[in-house]
């Protein structure tokens, strides 16, 4: 998550704090010192909260763990204001998988739960049934219903909250995994939308996480079917094989002409056949500006994105476009193809059209009577 303050490791994990947090902590303080609050209500509000947080860090940190089990790292742990996000390297495409870490979260909000309970047992809170007021007030057992809420609120299945996974888990189990998928994003857009009147009605915290379920739902969704798509493909498949390269001392108003006249917009850059980077058209616009039009081309060089081989799983190549648009394949030092997210497109699009074919059924067969 962008903007998030390190604050420290749990479990080797980074934890983070989204600064939208901290204005939680403020609103709460002067909510309850304005409410008619002491500086004493003030502060067990703002620790009450601090606990909350607690909760869905360890909550949090069951769903890394479980993972961990599974070979699955965590990136890190985030804390914002509508609750936790733990960052998992990737999601188990194994359903029972799956269902163990969706459920390691809300099990650590059962056993948090039980364990302030016990708590309360022992130090008699409940013998006293008729001081129910008091009770309420009491800053345990309004943890542990916290705490209670939590597991209940997130095993609502709506995907891709952890009810939803559990759904999709369940699901999987039964019918194809992007089928599956496709389903439990559906049924959390459906909940998305009664989250959303709900908080319009009720609590406007609700707005923001029905906003959440919506998007991540499509997202999801999206990004297992397009990973469907690319399986079996390698990176030689999508790979643009005919492009123009140009010389690293060339000029730099030839490399504009033939960008001109090809209409290719990354050119790449060769010094005796080894592949020194690429210039894309804003780089080109740039060099032409403060360089001048015959600097040699390797000075207009924009990116150096790492090169790919040939045989690499295209599913590997998708998160590489968040750094550069265009990549190149390489042969050791040598330049034998440039991939970008059109051509993967491309590919994926052609490939569904060629299952589509083999999908036809066959041609009736006629038997002409003569
Ligand atoms: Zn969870």
């Amino acid at each position: 998550m962008e903007w998030s303050w390190n604050v420290g490791k749990i479990a080797g994990i980074d934890l983070k704090i989204h600064p939208t947090f901290v204005f939680l902590l403020i609103w709460v303080g002067f909510y309850a010192l304005f409410s008619g609050g002491t500086i004493a209500t003030m502060s067990m509000e703002i620790l009450f909260i601090l606990a909350l947080f607690l909760s869905v860090v360890l909550h949090e940190l069951g769903h890394a763990l479980a993972a961990r089990g599974f070979g699955i790292k965590t990136q890190d742990i985030t804390l914002l204001p509508i609750g936790g996000v733990a960052r998992l390297e990737k999601m188990p495409e194994d359903p029972k998988e799956e269902l163990v870490v969706s459920l390691a979260g809300p099990s650590v909000n059962v056993v948090i739960a039980g364990l302030l309970f016990g708590v309360l047992l022992l130090m008699g809170t409940f013998a006293l049934p008729l001081e129910i007021s008091v009770l309420m007030d009491n800053f345990w057992v309004r943890l542990l219903s916290v705490n209670l809420s939590l597991m209940i609120f997130n095993l609502i299945p709506a995907f891709p909250m952890d009810g939803g996974r559990v759904l999709r888990a369940l699901l999987a189990l039964r019918v194809d995994y992007v089928k599956a998928t496709g389903i439990a994003a559906n049924i959390g857009k459906g909940f998305a939308v009664l989250m959303g009147l709900a908080g319009l009605v009720w609590n406007p915290w609700l707005i923001m996480i029905a906003f959440f379920v919506w998007s991540g739902a499509g997202a999801e969704a999206q990004t297992v079917a397009t990973k469907a798509d690319l399986k079996g493909l390698r990176v030689r498949d999508a790979m643009i094989s005919q492009f123009y390269q140009v010389e690293a001392n060339q000029p730099i108003d030839s490399v504009f002409q033939l960008a001109m006249e090809t209409g290719q917009h990354n050119i790449p850059v060769v010094s005796n056949g080894n592949y020194l980077g690429i210039i894309r058209r804003n780089d080109l616009m740039k060099a032409l500006e403060h360089l001048g039009n015959r600097a040699p081309a390797y000075a207009a060089i924009g990116i150096e994105p790492d090169g790919l081989d040939a045989d690499l799983d295209l599913v590997e190549v998708l998160p590489k476009f968040a750094t550069s648009r265009v990549l190149p394949v390489l042969e050791g030092r040598q330049l034998i193809g440039l991939v970008t997210p059109e051509s993967v497109q491309q590919r994926m699009w052609l490939k569904r059209k060629l299952k589509a074919v083999d999908q036809k059924p066959p041609e009736e067969e006629i038997d002409p009577i003569v």
